[in-house]
This record gives structure tokens, sequence and C-alpha cells, in this order.
């Protein structure tokens, strides 16, 4: 038994007049119309109202709702804790082949059936324009489960141990005893579908907490698995209030393994609660975390200067700055900051369109929600105090919806509160450096934040890339050589940082699955 080959999902543009443009713009449309859902707790396949009612804002219209769901309350959580123990053992024992096929028959119904409404809510719910949502919720979301089930094949295949003569040694890879907890972020609906989804095509039963922004998307990820195939109790859907559920989940004695991508203060603090409710754990819990980034763009005076260019604004502005691998800190040569790049990346800022992303002419949408907003302003605002000169942008407009205009900061002082802290938002600060002194540049780059997520060196020249890659040797987990720092691939850059940004255990690739599983070997004599 072999799973079928498979490639990365194709991706639709969308373009004024095709069919799949139609098609996207009736599932937006119906949903507006339906707005707002009602979306429960889902326990042992079981639908759980309540009553604890939140919801789930549009960003761009924060008047409108996309859904009303029901917050988990503590016997929902303890029932979920229950039946995702419950259901593990015949998890773990269906034959891999069948457990395959769920994940690959979700694929499908990700890319297919369901395309257009994932697209569709993502773009409302989470404020991605078309194409951004596309690479996210049809694209990696069903690469994510199609690769994991080529990755967990592969782990299962591996070269067996030798044998002494007479005798017969196997390696099985278990699940880990115990339940799994899911924590998925707001800004990749892919990544809600990961998150409960490494642990479990390995044969883990997952109790998984969506992001409250995020609610809308994550559900109609669960209720695909549901029609995949994936039993009741395999994954519990136990929506909000964070720190409640995620508290009651890791007091738990039978907690086995956080699996999370969110903030890297989150992530400290639960990696020491988790240390604080050791002794109650029948063993050490796996901790898998994805955390934040300040990632940069170093520009060699050899660097063409329209792609870096325009690479960077890409990496800076999609998705309004939301990604852990967003560009943040640009580092340009002196000689080609005065002899184009700037003058071209202010006039091609300049042009950028913002506004709601159902309409397809934008480049730009809104930040995810009040929060995100005054903060991303507030750090505009400390970095004029600290002297930075705003070259464009830094303002905002939050009476309809929370939208930021592409924001550019010229500082002197590389160590200024904007080139170190994680902003989240559509802000680049801008360190212009004496050609001279690259190699100079090349250590304050690695010695001014405590991030190590993503960075781009951008050169014609092969040695100043290779002078980079060897200084910056734990500056990233992901190096992109004349390309913008995001937008990994699943199963072409396997994607995490170390430092602060996380336990690089690298998601889209086999790694991360070694982390959910426990290894008996077994010894047997003829
Ligand atoms: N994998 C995404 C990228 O490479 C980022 C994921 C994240 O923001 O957590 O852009």
């Amino acid at each position: 038994f072999k799973v079928p080959a498979i490639e990365n999902e194709p991706m639709r543009t969308y373009a004024a007049g095709t069919v799949e443009r139609k098609g996207l713009e009736a599932a937006l449309a119906q949903m507006q119309q339906e707005l707002p859902f009602e979306v429960p707790c889902i326990v042992n396949g079981l639908p759980i109202k309540t009553g604890k009612l939140a919801k789930q804002p549009i960003p761009s219209d924060h008047a409108r709702h996309l859904c009303v769901y029901h917050e988990a309350d503590e016997a929902t959580v303890a029932s979920a804790i229950d039946g995702a123990l419950a259901a593990k053992a015949e998890w773990e024992a269906m034959p891999w082949n069948d457990r395959a096929a769920i994940f690959l028959r979700a694929a499908e119904l990700v890319s297919g059936k369901y395309r257009y409404k994932l697209v569709a809510a993502t773009m409302l719910g989470q404020g991605k324009n078309a194409w951004q949502a596309e690479i996210d919720a049809a694209a990696e979301l069903s690469d994510f489960f199609r690769f994991g089930v080529k990755y967990v094949e592969e782990l299962y295949a591996q070269q067996p141990p030798k044998n002494a003569a007479g005798s017969w040694n196997r390696v099985e890879y278990r699940a880990l005893e115990g339940f799994v907890l899911a924590v998925s972020p707001f800004n990749f609906t892919a990544i809600g579908g990961n998150l409960p989804g490494v642990p479990a095509i390995v044969g883990n039963t997952v109790v998984w907490k969506p992001s409250p922004a995020a609610t809308y998307s994550n559900y109609l990820i669960y209720q695909i698995l549901a029609e995949a195939g994936v039993p009741a109790g395999v994954i519990q859907f136990v929506p909000g209030p964070p720190p409640e559920v995620v508290a009651q989940a890791i007091s738990h004695p039978n907690f086995a393994a956080l699996h999370f991508t969110g903030s890297t203060f989150i992530f400290k603090k639960l990696w020491k609660d988790i240390a604080a409710n050791l002794d109650k754990y029948k063993g050490y819990p796996r901790i898998v975390g994805e955390t934040g980034g300040k990632n940069f763009h170093v520009i060699h005076k050899s660097a063409e200067i329209r792609n870096a260019v325009l690479q960077t604004i890409r990496g800076g502005f999609e998705y309004q700055g939301q990604k852990c691998s967003a560009l943040s800190r640009l580092y340009v040569s002196s000689s080609l900051w005065s002899s184009g790049f700037k003058d071209l990346l202010l006039s091609e800022v300049a042009k950028i369109k913002i506004g709601s992303p159902s309409d397809f002419g934008n480049f730009m949408g809104p930040v995810i929600g009040r929060p995100a907003y005054d903060k991303i302003i507030g750090f505009i605002q400390k970095a004029k105090d600290a002297g930075g000169e705003v070259l464009i942008g830094g303002t905002g407009d939050d009476s309809k919806g929370y939208f930021i205009q592409p924001t550019v900061i010229l500082t002197k002082d590389p160590e200024s509160v904007t080139m170190k802290e994680e902003i989240f938002g559509p802000v680049i600060t801008v360190y212009v450096y004496d050609d001279a002194k690259y190699e100079q540049t090349l250590e304050l780059i690695d010695n001014t934040s405590p991030y190590a997520l993503t960075g781009s060196i951008f050169s014609a020249d092969r040695k100043a890339l290779l002078t980079a890659t060897n200084k910056l040797r734990n500056a990233a987990g992901n190096v992109y050589y004349n390309e913008k720092c995001t937008g990994a691939v699943v199963g072409q850059q396997p994607f995490g940082g170390g430092r602060a940004s996380g336990t690089n255990d690298k998601a889209g690739s086999i790694s991360i699955f070694y982390r959910f599983v426990s290894a008996r070997s077994i010894k047997e004599n003829f």
C-alpha cells in the first residue's frame, strides 16, 4: 500500500470574468446574506450550545458579525477531554490506510466542495484579500492534509533496525499517551487545520481551541474533517475563552502535548504553567510552538532594485503584515537607497489600495481587531517619539473597519523600538547602512531582536549571500535569497524558527510528526 502521489494544490487567481471569480463572489454574497452564523462547541461529534455567547466581528465592517459562538464552559471542556481519551484506542488502532484516506478526503473537500466557502469565510472573518485567502484556506490547508499523510507514511516506513541472528527488532511509532491540546491562531485558516491535524494523523486525539477571531472558518474545517470521516471524539472543537480552556486542559493528568501557534508571551506563560503542573502528569509533555517574529530583509549594494522593492512591499504589507513571517525590519545599502530604492519604494507604496477584502481591487484589508489596531498605531507613535521619520503612511481609520495605512519609518537608530519588538501590522522600519559596513550590519541584525523566524538577503553577488548566510546562522529558521521572507510552501520550505520564535519543529515537513509520536522498540527472539 502506498498513498497516491501528491502535488501542491494549484492556486486560483480569481481574475475578473473567470468561473472561479463568479463562484467566489456567489459564496461571499450568500455568506453576507446568511450571517451571523451560530457556532456551537462540538464534543464527541455532538453540538453543545453552552449559551455563553461571544461574537466574531468582521474586521472590515466591525458593526457586523460573521458568527456568534458558544464558548466552552468547564463542563464542556471536561467532557471534551474525557471523550478524546475514550476515542483514542479505536482511532489509533484504525488501519493506517483508513486514517490516511480520511485526511486525503478532507483535502479533496477543501480544494473542491468547500473551497469558495472557506476562502469567503477567511476573507470576511479574518480580513484577507481573495489571493491571500486562497493561498491559505484553499491551497495551504489542503497541502497540510495531503503532505501530512505522505510524511506519516514515510515515518512508518522508515528503515527498520538491524537484526542479530535468531531475533527480529521492530520499532513502532505510537501516538502519545493522553490527549493533545491544539491552540491555533487567527492569521492562517490553514494553521487552524494543521494544529489538530498533525497529531490526529499519527493517531492522537485532540482538544482544539481555535482563535476567537477565526472561529467561523475553523468551524468549517471541523465540519470538513467530520464529513471526511474523522470519528466523533477524535478532534473536539472547543472555542473560547482562551485562558480558561487552556488552563483546564493543561492541568489535566492526561495532558500529553501542546501544539501551539500564537504569541511568544502566551507560549512562555503556557510553558511555565505546564512546568508547574509537571508532577500531575503521567509523562513529560511535548511542547511544540511557533510564535513571533521580527523578520528582516537585508539589501546588499549589488541587489536588483525593482525586485528588492516589490518583494519588500509584499513581505511587509501582504495581509497587513499579520504573518509571523512578515517583514518588519529592512536594512538597505546606502548607495542603493539613494540611487532609486527609496523613490521606487515610496512610489509603489503610494499606489497600494486598501479597503474591504470583498472588493477585489484592494491589496490590503483591515487588521484583525481593536486591540491590534491600537497596538499598531501605538508602535507608530513610539517610533516617532524615538526620532523615527514616517516616510509614508502612519495613520489609520477605524470608523468602519480597522484600516491602517502601509507605513514606512526611517530610523537612524538600528536598535530603536520598532526595529526590535514585534508589531504584527503593516509597518516596516528602515535602517540605511553604509555600504562598507555590510558585515557589521549582519552582526547588528543578529543581535537586535530576540526572534529568529525568517529573513531574506537580496544580492546579485553570491559571496554576499554566503557571508550573510554564515553570519546569520541562528537569526532565522527560514532564509530566502532574492525573495520576500513570507510564503513558505508546504513540502517545499519546512517552516519555523528558533530563539523566541518557537521550537522550530518545522510545519509542512516530516519533522513535526516526530513530536507527536512515542517510539516503542520491540525485540523478539525466535
Ligand atoms: N507559513 C507562513 C509564511 O511562511 C507564516 C505562518 C505564520 O504566520 O504563522 O508566511
